[in-house]
Parts: structure tokens; sequence; C-alpha cells
């Protein structure tokens, strides 16, 4: 079925200024509280929200095997499962009624009232409900720069790592959307020099700039997704700060992996871009070498996608500080090839999980994407435009992901995924 919302020629009655993340070839989902207080799953065109489920009831889906109540849920899990099909049926649909040349919508005020918000309005929630949450580890950039200071120049990549996606289970309840504060967390460290950890607020709250995957239903247990049709079965993208503490982290990590140092909270922004809207940028990924064993090969070349990546530090007076220039066509591993080995051993994946790309630092310094490698472990401070330092995040810092694909003729961009750090909880 062809991408009828992804024609680049179109335009839309509705205004949307020029260089706007979400023009009406973007067409993304999300779940939003209306000013009415009413959920409902949506999709945002410029500075727009659309009430997608009393667009619905009010017929502009007509023809299309949808549920009654598919878009008035508090998630997207539902659509989700329902498939690519559904999916594009859905956006060419929403594309078709916002078309400058369609009257249907636009010359029918009384609807336009109902479906239309502006979207500072509404009140934007996390958009799908996360079974699980499983985060990779896939840019040989950051592994190697955090190979090199927790275990020195030569044991940085383990060697596993080149020939498959590394990655952990994460925690799904506390994935939040953007926006939501993020209180300092508590825990056991070890300070330096010392053999008895010490307890208190985390000193090194750091960000992870990454992207994740949501899913559809895959498999059923037992059963593995072949790279051929892995890409099938992923929805759309979000931009991830997979906060961590280091020093929680550094003290726990050995044995077992990541634990209180990575659960404390991931953040996510609020509307999910489709694989459909990113497919006109589609690139090369770095080449793989050794070869990669047959389940994880694959045959087209343009497996990855170019997407800019961007995090920015607001400082209390309202200083925007870049600290960060990313692309996420810098990870090794695909998205295919993570989903493919998520699942050979049999592992089923559900509608709505979560897949985190893990953090996406890029070949030059001004290109990582963490304060542990920007600062290399602390030993680097970075000069703020206030003059401050920071090292890792302070009380008061509010972190700020952005992310965009840009060719001669579109620009399709995530919006934003924010968090700002609060101080530690008082403790009972
Ligand atoms: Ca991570």
């Amino acid at each position: 079925m062809l991408i009828t919302a992804n024609d680049p020629n179109r335009k839309s009655w509705l205004n949307i200024e020029k260089g706007s993340d979400f023009p009406i070839q973007n067409i993304p989902f999300g779940v939003f509280f209306t000013r009415d207080d009413i959920i409902t799953i949506g999709t945002r065109i410029g500075e727009y929200a659309i009430d997608l489920g009393a667009f619905h009831q009010l017929g502009y889906f007509d023809g299309i095997p949808l549920t009654d109540d598919m878009f008035m849920q508090d998630s997207l899990n539902d659509f989700i499962s329902d498939g690519r099909k559904t999916w594009r049926l859905v956006r060419n649909r929403i594309a078709e009624i916002f078309d400058i040349e369609n009257s249907s919508l636009r010359d029918n005020s009384k609807h336009r009232e109902i479906i239309i918000f502006d979207v500072n309005e509404v009140e934007m929630l996390l958009p799908i409900s996360v079974g699980d949450y499983t985060d990779f580890y896939s840019s040989k950039e950051h592994a190697t720069n955090v190979g090199v200071m927790f275990r020195g120049k030569d044991n940085a990549l383990m060697p596993n790592w080149l020939h498959m996606p590394i990655g952990y289970h994460g925690r799904s309840s506390s994935v939040v959307v953007s926006g939501t504060p993020i209180h300092r967390p508590y825990g056991q460290s070890l300070p330096k020099n010392e053999t008895t950890p010490v307890f208190g607020p985390s000193k090194r709250v750091d960000m992870e700039l990454e992207t994740a995957f949501i899913t559809t239903d895959t498999n059923n247990l037992g059963e593995p997704i072949s790279i051929k049709e892995a890409g099938e079965y992923i929805f759309g993208m979000v931009l991830l700060n997979d906060w961590s503490a280091r020093d929680i982290q550094k003290w726990e990590y050995v044995p077992l992996g990541p634990f209180l140092g990575k659960n404390f909270a991931s953040t996510i922004s609020p509307w999910i871009i489709t694989m459909d809207a990113l497919e006109p940028f589609r690139c090369e990924a770095p080449v793989q070498e050794p070869t990669p064993l047959p389940y994880l090969q694959q045959k087209r070349t343009d497996t990855t996608f170019d997407i800019k990546l961007e995090a920015v530090l607001e400082t209390e007076n309202g200083d925007l500080n870049v600290l960060s220039t990313s692309n996420f066509k810098y990870l090794y591993w695909t998205m295919p090839q993570q989903l493919a080995h998520h699942t050979m051993n049999g592992c089923n994946v559900r509608s709505g999980d979560l897949m985190g790309s893990g953090t996406i630092s890029g070949p030059t310094k001004n290109s990582y994407g963490s304060m542990l490698e920007l600062s290399w472990g602390g030993k680097e401070p970075i000069t703020l435009k206030d003059g401050t330092t920071r090292v890792f995040f302070k009380d008061g810092d509010n972190v700020i992901l952005r992310g965009y694909c840009k060719n001669e003729n579109i620009r399709i961009g995530f919006g934003k995924c924010t968090g700002k750090i609060l101080p530690a909880v008082k403790l009972k």
C-alpha cells in the first residue's frame, strides 16, 4: 500500500509554521487530555493537536475497519496491535482530510471545534502502556568510551560486542513522559580510594541521549523473528533520555549489570513518529566488521535512518546550552538486528514494548551522548553560558533532547523530550 501521507508536495489548510517538526507529512501518534479533561488518542499537525477519538466518531475514518473505541483509549497499544496496514490507512486518511484541497472538515466549523485543539491547551500523557522495556548498548563509540573509562583502553570493547547487539532488561514502571520532573535518586556508592560504601543522594546524575522504538505484537513464545521480517513489527520511534546515576551504577553493576543506577526514571517524548514517516530518511549503517552471524545479516544496505539529535541543558536562568550534537545513524547495530536478536531465543515481544538504542555517541567529542563522556568521567568540566561549570547535572537543571530528519523537501521532527532535576526527596 502506498504511503500517500508522505507526499512531500502536500499542503494543509491548517496554518503550519515553516520549519515545524510536525508538517502534514509527519502525522505522529500520541495520547492527551483535552481541555475538557477527556483522554484521547491524537495526532499533531503544526501547533494543533487533533483528537482522533472525535475524528473517528464524526465519521472521518469511514471505510477503514476500526473498532468504535479504537482512539478513545489511554494508550496506543490496541491501535499498534492492529498492524502496519491499519497504521498506513489511518495516516493516509488523516493526510487526505487535512489536505488544502479537501473541504470536508475544513469547511465544517462545528466539527473543527470538536476535533482541533491548540497544542498548548492539551496535556500530553505517556503514549503507550509499556509492558517491557529493553535497553540496548549499540553505539560503538559510546561502548568504547565507557569501556576505556571503566576498564582501560585494552579491554574497552568486550569480545562479544562486535558479534551481537548487547542489551539488558530495564524497568517499565519508571518510564515517564516528557516534562515529568525527576528527583535526584538515593543510593549506595563507593568513594574513590575507599573500601566501604556510603549512602546518600547521587552526586553523578547523568543523561543518556537515546532513541527508542516501539513494537507491535511480534511473535508467540518460542518463535524467533527473522531479520527479514523484523522491520515490519516496528511501529515508530521516540526520543529517550535514559537517566543514569553513575556513582550508583559503578558500584552495583558487577556482576549482574544495571539496576538502581538506571531504573529511577527513563523519559520519552510524547509523540511516536511512525517508521512510515521516517522512510524517506533511510541511510546506510556503519560497516560491520567482522561480518555478523547469518541470523543478523541484512540484505539491503540502507538499514538505518539519518536522524539528527541534540542534547541541550537549560539552566535556571533560561540559558540554553547545547551539550551534544549526535545522529542516530552512528549506531553500529540496527533496529531490525536488535529485534531479531531479542527474539532469536524465542523471547516474545508484545505491542507497546519499548526498545532503547543505548546512548548514541558520535565520533567527535561534541557528539558524545552522556555527561560521563562529555566531561570524561568528571575530569573535564564543561563551562556554561552563565559561567558555571558542570561535570554532571545539578538540581534545577532542565535537560532537553531534540531530534529531526531533514532533506531538501521536508523536515520530520520528534519535538522535545525534557526532564528537570529536582532535589532528592526528604527521607522519612
Ligand atoms: Ca541506556
